[in-house]
């Protein structure tokens, strides 16, 4: 999924556009421009690529998270369903606003399990978020049955996801908000970034206002506007936007190179019976970032692994003991160790982590090898890679 990877002549250009022109910001000084809005043109590029009517371009995909969930209201006390495979960035951005996570187990499709997110929606409960792991994605249409029934939003945290499909969809666009990441291993980059996508005009305008210190952005004059409610600072800057912007037009090219690789390596090791792949629901189109299988247990991923290492063979992981993706390893979360104090119903809210029991999870997560799918290698790389993984696969049995 590497955005790193692929950059050169087209990014540099953007960028020197901005150096050149002066303007670092995006907002203001429109007499210094000369019609430079590199933030504002990658938005409606990526309306476009995300088939959203509205884009609020923010500073990272840690900062759309929270700025998507406050931009439709949810706040202190409030719970979020989250799942208990993700980045660390899930939990944060709900903390930030002083709401509570609220984590439940996933599935084979290693994203949220619809019953268990039924199971935890309490009178508290104000969204779910879904986080499109790993390239593919949650049961949506399960997801968003819940969501009705009890009156919720449904969240995407499709960082990991840009370029997927569900029943035609880009992920992302599905539910009530969409955020995305460019951060530097992202499919595509800005080097660090971020996007709020929605077809609400209202949590749009929410987002634009609260992504900018409450700013109205009426008129031409900054100084003049006023601030209708409070707000923080995620805003992009110009010099981000533009690398965003030269690699948007890419994303085409990148997401061919990355389904070529992926269906390489899936054809080699459907031929071995022990290992099986990851559900994706039913309509729904993976992004080829990358490459889960799952085998019997974790011991034989535990020698494949190291099969792999001996082999050359880069880039494959497993998460259960991993400290950033996966809940077994979130101590500072569990122990609440946080430089300042928060608020007794977070504390309160999150007593539950000590005793809640995701064996169902790690059941999925401890059999799980996740491959990252670079763009870097040629068919051949890739050919040669598929037939060392199968043949240290079929030694590990
Ligand atoms: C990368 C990522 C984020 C956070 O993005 P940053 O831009 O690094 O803040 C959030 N959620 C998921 C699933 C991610 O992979």
């Amino acid at each position: 999924m590497p955005g790193f990877e692929l950059f050169g002549d087209l990014e540099r250009k953007q960028v020197n556009d901005v150096l050149d022109n002066g303007v670092l910001m995006r907002y203001g000084f429109d007499g210094m421009r000369n019609g430079h809005w590199k933030a504002k043109e990658l938005e409606a590029e990526l309306q476009n690529t995300f088939q959203s009517k509205h884009v609020q371009l923010v500073s990272s995909g840690t900062a759309a998270v929270s700025v998507a969930l406050a931009s439709a209201g949810v706040g202190a006390g409030d719970e979020v369903i989250m799942p208990t495979f993700t980045f660390v960035a899930s939990f944060e951005a709900i903390m930030m606003l002083g709401a509570i996570p609220i984590l439940v187990d996933i599935d084979d499709t290693l994203c949220l399990n619809p019953k268990a997110v039924e199971a935890a929606i309490t009178p508290k409960t104000k969204a779910i978020m879904v986080v499109q792991m790993c390239g593919s994605m949650g049961n949506m249409d399960a997801l968003q049955t819940i969501a009705t029934k009890h009156n919720i939003l449904l969240v995407e945290d499709a960082c990991q996801a840009i370029g997927g499909t569900y029943k035609g969809k880009p992920l992302g666009s599905i539910g009530d908000l969409g955020c995305f990441s460019f951060d530097f291993v992202k499919t595509i980059t800005c080097g660090e970034g971020g996007a709020v996508i929605t077809n609400n005009k209202e949590y749009y305008i929410n987002a634009d206002h609260y992504s900018d210190h409450g700013h109205d952005h009426v008129g031409n004059d900054r100084g003049a506007e006023t601030h209708p409610f409070l707000g923080y600072n995620f805003r992009i800057s110009e010099l981000h936007a533009a690398v965003g912007l030269a690699q948007v037009k890419r994303l085409p090219e990148f997401l061919e190179i990355q389904k070529r690789n992926f269906n390489i390596l899936q054809e080699a090791l459907s031929e071995i019976p022990e290992v099986t792949f990851r559900t994706v629901p039913e309509g729904g189109v993976e992004s080829g970032a990358f490459f889960n299988f799952f085998l019997p247990n974790l011991d034989t991923v535990n020698k494949v692994l190291q099969g792999f290492k001996e082999n050359g063979i880069d880039v494959c992981w497993n998460y259960f003991n991993n400290n950033w993706h996966y809940i077994k390893e979130w101590n500072h979360l569990k122990d609440l160790k946080s430089l300042f104090p928060i608020s007794k119903e977070v504390t309160d809210g999150l007593e539950y982590l000590k005793t809640k029991d995701f064996s169902k999870s790690d059941e999925f997560i401890s059999r799980n090898i996740s491959c990252l799918i670079k763009l870097s290698w040629t068919e051949q790389e890739v050919r040669d890679r598929a037939v060392k993984m199968v043949k240290v696969i079929k030694a590990s049995f």
